[in-house]
């Protein structure tokens, strides 16, 4: 076992029958059959319930809760989600498409990201959902369109803050950024905003990914706050929405341990009591993609080929960066990490062969776990990586090599 990378804590999501694993109460193997190919992408439409409800348990009654659809679009997901959730959070076209087809309102809608078309702006507009505005020019082709279409646009302003959210994977504000309005051109553009014909509703503030240091998203959450009463005195009127972004991340690799929303709940539910006094208007939301849908989600490939290769032994599977880029490590790591996976048909087996499973394509990024712990295991056998229900297929290179694409079912 020479090599052998650090080894994840067991997964217990997911139930095993008879060592057989379970997504949505179908064992893999079976739903292998139903989905008639693979790789393909399972999530557990009961596993995503639990968690929003784990979520809002958590958090101050009254504080609206967004999902953020680019982590998963799918649009069974998006309308399981759209039941569950109070909004949705947009970053194309495409994704508002996604949103207005799963029945939410455009009211419930809000569309953020760098670079909006004109197109965009108009089907934004048109649909009545809030843009969150990211430049000052962005704000002057909305007022254009808005006044073509003759719709006062609902706005919210994004503000890149003047901190960032520390330890964090990926950060999206403090510094120079494609993300929002610096925060000292802020008071700026809100007199911009008062002279057009905007229906201005608050401020947008997200200011990293992927965190798991519940002390940096408290302090980001406060800092935020604080940041949007002191903007608030420049705003043309009383800020109706407040919006604190994401940042919740969940455990991908051995040694993380899963965030502890309690503290992060009870800061939030002073932070509201704050909001209450100095923006009696505003309601506080937050936005999450990642943390409400990565853990319900599992991929999952065939085995097509066992070699050993001077001493080392590869099961190379039919799935790979195409479809995951992340579990691949290709998707904003630094150091390739392996994520958590295991052979779905041998749950019961005891993991005694180290090996490395890679994908079919002519790379050597093409790994999906380097040097694991695995049951014996054999062609026709499926490897199933878990933490793969956000940021999996369309986050990935699926036409690289021209391999088939994978399959999504919400089970
Ligand atoms: C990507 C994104 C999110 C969601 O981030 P997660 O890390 O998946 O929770 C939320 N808001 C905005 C504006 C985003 O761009």
């Amino acid at each position: 076992m020479k090599d052998l990378k650090p080894t994840h804590q067991a997964q217990t999501l997911f139930p095993c029958v008879d060592g057989c694993l379970q997504v949505g109460g179908v064992p893999i193997t079976r739903l292998a059959q139903r989905v008639g190919s693979t790789p393909f992408y399972a999530y557990d439409r009961a596993l995503l319930t639990q968690r929003v409800a784990h979520l809002r348990g958590h958090m101050p009654a009254g504080m609206r809760l967004h999902y953020s659809i680019k982590a998963n679009p799918m649009a069974a997901l998006v309308q399981h989600m759209a039941g569950l959730v109070d909004g949705l959070d947009v970053a194309s076209g495409g994704e508002l498409k996604i949103a207005l087809d799963s029945g939410v309102q455009g009211a419930d809608i809000s569309f953020a990201g760098p670079g909006k078309t004109v197109v965009e702006l108009a089907q934004a507009v048109a649909s009545g959902a809030c843009i969150v505005v990211e430049s000052a020019g962005e704000i002057e082709r909305l007022a254009c369109i808005a006044d073509q279409l003759g719709i006062r646009a609902r706005v919210m302003v994004r503000v890149n803050p003047d901190f960032e959210l520390k330890y964090s994977g990926l950060r999206m504000g403090g510094g120079a950024k494609p993300f929002g309005i610096d925060a000292e051109m802020v008071p700026h553009c809100l007199e911009r905003i008062a002279q057009l014909h905007f229906n201005f509703l608050g401020f947008h503030l997200f200011s990293g990914s992927q965190s798991l240091n519940a002390d940096a998203i408290i302090d980001s959450h406060c800092k935020a706050v604080e940041l949007a009463c002191r903007l608030a005195a420049a705003a043309p009127q009383q800020p109706r929405a407040l919006n604190l972004g994401g940042g919740l991340g969940i455990a991908y690799f051995a040694g993380e341990t899963a965030l502890d929303l309690t503290p992060i709940g009870d800061n939030l539910r002073r932070l509201m009591a704050d909001v209450a006094r100095q923006l009696p208007s505003a309601q506080v939301a937050i936005e999450l993609g990642r943390y409400l849908v990565g853990e319900a989600g599992v991929y999952v490939a065939r085995i097509v080929d066992k070699k050993i290769s001077r001493g080392k032994t590869f099961l190379v599977s039919n799935g790979g960066l195409h479809h995951h880029l992340a579990a691949s490590g290709n998707f904003g790591q630094v150091i390739r990490k392996n994520y958590p996976v295991v052979i779905g048909n041998k749950m019961g087996e005891t993991a005694r062969e180290t090996c490395t499973v890679v994908g079919p394509l002519c790379t050597p990024l093409d790994i999906i776990a380097d040097n694991v712990a695995l049951p014996p295991a054999e062609v026709d056998d499926l490897v199933v990586v878990f933490q793969s229900g956000a940021y999996g297929m369309t986050a990935s290179p699926i036409h690289f090599l021209g391999h088939p694409v994978a399959l999504e079912v919400l089970v």
